[in-house]
Formats: C-alpha cells, sequence, structure tokens
C-alpha cells in the first residue's frame, strides 16, 4: 500500500531523516515510537505531502508520491494525481484543529462537501455515520468548547474517516489528553484496527503499539534502529539505543 525507499530529509543542512526504509501493507498497523526528536512526525509529514523528500521516494499503491525523477531531475507528480494521492491520506494530529466555530457534524462534513463535492445531505449522511463510528453521534450539534479533550478527538477523528482515505497517519493522538480521556480515544484506534484499516500511528502508548501493531518501528535521530513484530522487538531489541528506549519508557 506504502513505501518508503531510502528517504532523507533535510531541514536546512539538518539532515532529519538519514535513508528511511519501510513497508506499509494495506490491512496493518504500523506504530512508530521514539524518543522527542526523533523524526517521527517528519517521517508522516512526507508521506502526507506535508514536507517535500531530498532523497529516495515514496510509492502509494506502487505509484511514485508526490514527485518523480525525469532526465535525473525531481518533478512534482501532476497536480491531479499529486492531489488523488493527498486524498488517500487521512491525518490525526495531537491537537485535535478542530474548527472552533462549526459544530462537531460541520467540521466533519467541510471537506467532504468543499473538496470533495457531496451534496449537503450526503456529507451529512456520511458524517454522522462516522461521528457513530467514534460513539458520538448525539454530540454532532456540540461546538468543540462543549465537548472534553477525548471527544473533540474523536470527532478529529470522524472527520479524518469522512473523507474515506485508503490511510490513516496519527500523530500521537493521545498525548495533548488528560489521562483518564486517553482510554476512549484508544478504543477508536483499536476498533479501526479491529475493521482492517491501514495506519500508521506515532504514539507513545507502548501497550497499545503491543497490541495491535502488524510491526513496530522504533526510531533515533533520524533513522529506524529497531523494526518488527512487536512482540519480537519488544523482547529482543537488536540495538543498545532500544534496549535504552524500552527500559526508559516502562
Ligand atoms: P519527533 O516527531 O520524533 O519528535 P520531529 O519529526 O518533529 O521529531 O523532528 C525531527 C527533527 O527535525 C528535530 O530535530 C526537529 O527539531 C527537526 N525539525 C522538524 N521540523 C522542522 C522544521 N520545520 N524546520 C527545522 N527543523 C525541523
Ligand atoms: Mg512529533
Amino acid at each position: 500500500m506504502l513505501e518508503l525507499v531510502k528517504v532523507e530529509k533535510f531541514f536546512g543542512s539538518f539532515q532529519a531523516l538519514h535513508g528511511v526504509s519501510l513497508e506499509v501493507p494495506a490491512g496493518t498497523v504500523t506504530c512508530i515510537v521514539g524518543p522527542s526528536g526523533s523524526g517521527k512526525s517528519t517521517l508522516l509529514r512526507t508521506v502526507n505531502m506535508l514536507e517535500s523528500i531530498q532523497g529516495g521516494a515514496i510509492f502509494f499503491k506502487g505509484e511514485l508520491c508526490g514527485e518523480e525523477v525525469r532526465n535525473g531531475y525531481r518533478v512534482p507528480v501532476s497536480p491531479a494525481k499529486a492531489r488523488e494521492q493527498v486524498l488517500s491520506f487521512g491525518m490525526v494530529f495531537q491537537s485535535f484543529n478542530l474548527f472552533p466555530n462549526m459544530t462537531a457534524l460541520q467540521n466533519v462534513t467541510l471537506a467532504p462537501r468543499t473538496v470533495r463535492g457531496l451534496s449537503r445531505a450526503e456529507a451529512e449522511r456520511i458524517g454522522v455515520e462516522h461521528l457513530s463510528r467514534v460513539g458520538l453521534a448525539d454530540k454532532r450539534n456540540n461546538y468543540p468548547n462543549e465537548l472534553s479533550g477525548g471527544q473533540q478527538q474523536r470527532v478529529a477523528i470522524a472527520r479524518a474517516l469522512a473523507m474515506e482515505p485508503e490511510v490513516m497517519l496519527f500523530d500521537e493522538p493521545t498525548s495533548a489528553l488528560d489521562p483518564e480521556l486517553v482510554a476512549e480515544v484508544l478504543e477508536v484506534i483499536r476498533s479501526l484496527a479491529n475493521d482492517g484499516t491501514t495506519m500508521v500511528i506515532v504514539t507513545h502508548e507502548m501497550n497499545l503499539a503491543a497490541e495491535i501493531a502488524d510491526q513496530l518501528v522504533v526510531m533515533a535521530d533520524g533513522r529506524i534502529i529497531e523494526q518488527g513484530p512487536p512482540r519480537e522487538v519488544l523482547a529482543h531489541p537488536r540495538t543498545e539505543r532500544g534496549r535504552a528506549f524500552f527500559a526508559a519508557v516502562n
């Protein structure tokens, strides 16, 4: 579904990703963990085309994503293709980023209406369906400031799902939440995993990773240092950095 091949990312002279290669098969869950500043968010942002890359390539369903090499030069894929690819990814951020002046349902239906061009009725049908999926159909007419942080993040998940993406990307979806609100968001993510949603999840929740990840990835200093089925990676980290990281988070 998604493949990164030796991806290099520079911010000026600072290299944030050093030859990162990763395969995400359809219907699988990849959890990415690692210390702060190790390049986890940058990795998600390159996949979502929020950041350009300076080396390597990203493939989505076998096609180059974002840019291609022509006559030795990297050129963007056609705007239409890039738009189609961008819409294949749904992203959920640490800070929920809901529009404060819109109800839950309006937040969820905005992009389906404006980007996918759905009628209001059709967008609302899909919106209510996805709000139900995260357990919030009854909050459809509430504004974000009338919702708890956990509820707001569940609306943000419904909003991403309402675009019917092929891959869901999560960047520390529970890190901004009070501890008692984390479980309800993890429950939604678990249910998506059970439904076979292809997901890449940056998280500090090692229990979640151990439970739902098909592959666990540990990053440090812009590199993948550990990678494999969570049980194996957790039981037998291959690197000293990996061992130290797991010791610190447990
Ligand atoms: P993580 O999500 O693992 O905490 P990030 O991907 O946010 O790490 O950042 C990786 C490194 O890249 C950090 O050193 C960070 O300071 C740097 N970085 C991230 N975004 C930018 C940017 N827009 N400009 C310059 N440096 C950046
Ligand atoms: Mg980050």
